[in-house]
């Protein structure tokens, strides 16, 4: 079992700079916690100060129920795998994955039973006698990732392990820790800027921003509801398409108005929501795949059709990207590779407007 409670925390640097503010998260037993955001948001020291690596400067950390502020990070049961893995170079690899493990005085038999094990499970048995030098990027992963297993803590910390790793070969590990995190069955709560990593392996993913939660959620709720216009572009890839309107209302239907006087009218539960913003600017996002080339689409929502100039054309293999500018605003759409689109065409494009997001302009929160 090993639950966390992370209450009311802060942490101010001796420098004053206030790195993380009122930081509340209940961590339950099991789960894949991812923390992201850009570079600088208060991932790391959030992490850090769970780890004991840092000092909490307001608020609790509980683990388990017990107070753990003054626990020193060794009594802490929590490991932490970093994004350098610093193997010792002199040592085979069951030294290196053993090394924690001895310096306890643990008895030669359970250590043994212990490295075995987490080297079975990581695949990497055939390595133990090894140097880390004869091993690759991967490889050496594995052995961090191993070194934290051995020890069989309550929870696993670990702060952008994969960023080392080329972009192939992270996509693997990232399978591998899912997979890992099965069979371990503990809590682990993970560090990393990119929101694909976020997406694909928690169960539940904290958003920051200058270290504040922006929203706590699973992934498919962050990318279907987000809270604020941050998240909603943060994430997703490509992002969200953001455009500047008016709430205008004529002869009772309530819509968007942007860019030359093209509007957007809304389905009536959106409209209801919008009734307070009548006259004012709102921002609505529409994601790349909710954008369509108008000939799909005109028939039943000719009303939301508008002309869009193609600037670039990215071809994924299984879809396509259409980088596109409708009235001066950027606007991505997503694509079946068979489209004859190109750059320099001019083409129709419409929003499916139920997927439609509307954000107020001041506050950047969601209206809708
Ligand atoms: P990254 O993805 O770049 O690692 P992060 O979200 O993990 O970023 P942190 O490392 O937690 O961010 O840093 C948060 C903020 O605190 C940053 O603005 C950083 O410059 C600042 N910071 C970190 N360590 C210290 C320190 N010892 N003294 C003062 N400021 C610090």
């Amino acid at each position: 079992m090993a639950s966390l409670s992370l209450r009311n925390i802060y942490k101010v640097y001796p420098n004053g700079f206030n790195a993380v503010k009122d930081f509340n998260l209940e961590i339950e037993d099991k789960e894949f916690i991812i923390f992201v955001g850009p570079s600088g948001c208060g991932k790391s020291t959030t992490l850090r100060m769970i780890a004991g690596l840092e000092e909490i400067s307001k608020g609790e950390l509980y683990i388990d129920d017990k107070l753990v502020n003054d626990v020193e990070p060794k009594d802490r049961d929590i490991a932490m795998v970093f994004q350098s893995y610093a193997l010792y170079p002199h040592m085979s690899i069951y030294d290196n994955m053993a090394f924690g493990l001895k310096l306890r005085k643990m008895p030669k038999d359970e250590i043994d039973r212990r490295v075995r094990e987490a080297a079975r499970i990581l695949d990497i048995e055939h390595l133990l006698d090894r140097k880390p030098k004869l091993l690759s990027g991967g490889q050496r992963q594995r052995v961090a990732m191993g070194r934290a297993i051995v020890r069989e803590p309550k929870v696993f910390l670990m702060d952008e392990p994969l960023s080392n790793l080329d972009a192939k070969l992270r996509v693997q590990m990232r399978i591998e820790i899912s997979k890992l995190h099965q069979r371990l069955q503990s809590t682990i709560i993970y560090v990393t800027h990119d929101q694909t990593e976020a997406m694909t392996l928690g169960t539940r993913i904290v958003v920051m921003k200058d270290g504040v939660i922006q929203q706590v959620d699973s992934p498919q709720n962050l990318y279907d509801r987000p809270d604020n216009l941050f998240v909603a572009g943060f994430i997703g890839s490509p992002q969200m398409n953001f455009i500047d309107a008016t709430v205008v209302k004529e002869g009772g239907e309530l819509f968007l108005e942007y860019g030359e006087h093209h509007r957007v009218i809304l389905p009536p539960e959106k409209a209801a929501k919008l009734t307070d913003y009548i006259g004012k600017e709102v921002t609505f996002g529409i994601r790349p795949e909710d954008v369509f080339a108008a000939d799909k689409y005109e028939a039943a929502h000719e009303h939301n059709t508008v002309e869009a100039s193609v600037r670039v054309f990215e071809m994924l293999g299984a879809e396509v990207f259409l980088y596109l500018t409708v009235d001066g605003f950027d606007v991505t759409c997503c694509e079946h590779p068979s489209t004859k689109a190109k750059p320099g065409d001019i083409m129709n494009i419409s929003f499916d407007v139920n997927k439609i997001h509307v954000f107020d302009k001041e506050t950047q929160m969601t209206i809708t």
